[in-house]
């Protein structure tokens, strides 16, 4: 059997539905689970909403809500008829009616909760999924619809919930079930507690909930269907020349997807990997294009494509302390890990540290215990360019063409040796675009080369 993982785009209307249907025809036989993403631009709605909400905006949090039901209700209608319809409206009513409820009690209450905000913010892809069986009974397929809810079990990090593996896996086995000439539908994104309360796994989590079903189903296949042809050079949103790549490593991708590159969720790889699922990113406006095949190996070396990321903090520590000093390090890690903060890249002196952290937290907690060790100099504003390919780094000409590229930038830090597939730097957020267009032209441009 086969994953299908469609994404926002890929649901978003009536047309886009039924091309994906039309590409999961081509898998019934050997049984499919077709994992969905919330129509494109819910979920940010679902954002605003919860926004809403927080600030006890009444009226602005009814609109989105009402407006969220409307364009449900419309698509239903695009792709669904007579007892379809009904049944599907049936649905949508229940899932809107409980959202309702959510926001009468979060404006009673004057709160929304973590608990609440990970019920709505997750509503999206049970209103999808919703219209996709509607849309398959119309075919007249075969359809079940499951509740991802009961399958990936989490812990209770709202907003971004750790899957618990062994209880996901189990839960799965025996109850998911995925029969020949049939299609079984069910949400991305979402899951629950062991106490079974809702939660999500992150933005762009769905890509994510597809590589654990087709780990725990063992899938021989999981397919990421998309709005570009599979994973390019860089992001063609920025940079129009971008080329689409037809095989890659699993570590290649995960490096690209854990840098800024948004075509995959970083932690997808994960269960793929294990098991040695290949991974397909494909575009479901244009099904012919092969796309990219994720797997374990990929034919050629050097540099395979460029990813960039906003939003970098670099924290400096510096001590004359740290001088012919064992266990600085260890001290520094140490208030990391106590602060829950994840550390991106790092480099150091004899007498300096330095380390780039994601900038969704308030810092002063973290900066309060590092400078127990010494000065503290925080840097925002800025952003990581990552280079990506098998042996990168190992060819000088290659790296003195990387910053020949981008004579005028100034870069903060680099990370350079450390993985085989990987170099990093870091610039100002305002360099980030110019950096990566610059450098693209170099190694991909085919005038430049
Ligand atoms: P979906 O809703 O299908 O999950 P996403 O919007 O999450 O789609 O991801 C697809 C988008 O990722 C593309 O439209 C593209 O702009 C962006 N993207 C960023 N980097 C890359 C890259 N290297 N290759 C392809 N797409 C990329
Ligand atoms: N709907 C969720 C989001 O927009 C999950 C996903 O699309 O992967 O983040
Ligand atoms: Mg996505």
């Amino acid at each position: 059997m086969v994953v299908l993982k469609f994404g926002g785009t890929s649901v978003q209307d009536g047309t886009s539905i039924a091309q994906a249907l039309d590409i999961v025809a081509g898998s019934l036989s050997g049984g499919l689970l077709l994992v969905a993403s919330a129509m494109a631009g819910i979920t940010n709605n679902l954002v605003s909403l919860v926004k809403a909400l927080q600030n006890g905006e009444e009226p602005l949090a009814r609109d989105l809500l009402q407006s969220i039901a409307k364009r449900h209700f419309i698509v239903l209608e695009a792709v669904a008829r007579g007892a379809n319809l009904d049944a599907g409206r049936k649905q949508l009513d229940l899932h809107l009616s409980d959202m309702e409820a959510l926001v009468k009690g979060s404006l009673l209450l004057k709160d929304c909760s973590p608990r609440v905000q990970d019920a709505l913010l997750g509503a999206g892809e049970l209103l999808s999924t919703t219209i996709l069986w509607a849309a398959a009974l119309e075919r007249g397929w075969e359809t079940q619809l499951f509740d991802a809810r009961a399958f990936i079990k989490t812990d209770e990090n709202f907003g971004e919930a750790a899957v618990l593996w062994p209880e996901t896996f189990h839960a799965v086995q025996g109850k998911l079930t995925c029969p020949r000439r049939s299609v079984s539908i069910i949400q991305g994104f979402i899951g629950s507690t062991l106490a079974g309360v809702s939660t999500v796994l992150g933005r762009g989590g769905s890509d994510y909930s597809a590589a654990l079903f087709g780990a725990a189903l063992g899938a021989s296949e999981i397919q990421i269907w998309t709005d570009v042809d599979g994973i390019m050079t860089t992001d063609p949103r920025k940079v129009s020349d971008a080329r689409s790549i037809p095989f890659i490593t699993y570590a290649e991708a995960a490096e690209l997807a854990f840098f800024g590159a948004k075509v995959v969720h970083p932690a997808t790889i994960q269960p793929a990997v294990e098991r040695r699922i290949p991974v397909l990113v494909k575009n479901t406006k244009n099904p012919s294009h092969a796309g990219t095949k994720i797997s374990m190996e990929a034919p050629g070396s050097g540099l395979r494509a460029i990813a960039g990321r906003a939003g970098v903090t670099v924290v400096t520590v510096s001590s004359s302390r740290m001088l012919n000093a064992y266990g600085f390090l260890r001290r520094i890690f140490d208030i990391f890990d106590r602060q829950r903060l994840s550390v991106d890249l790092v480099a150091t002196s004899e007498v300096s540290v330095s380390i780039t952290v994601e900038e969704k937290r308030d810092l002063r907690p973290l900066v309060r215990e590092l400078e127990e060790l010494g000065t503290v100099k925080v840097e925002e504003d800025c952003a990581i360019v990552c280079l990506v390919g098998q042996d990168v780094w190992k060819d000088n000409s290659r790296i003195s063409r990387v910053f020949q590229a981008i004579p005028e930038v100034p870069v903060r830090l680099i990370s350079l040796g450390s993985s085989d597939i990987n170099l990093s730097f870091v610039v100002s957020s305002s360099d980030l675009d110019r950096s990566v267009s610059a450098i693209h032209r170099v190694f991909f441009d085919p005038k430049e080369n």
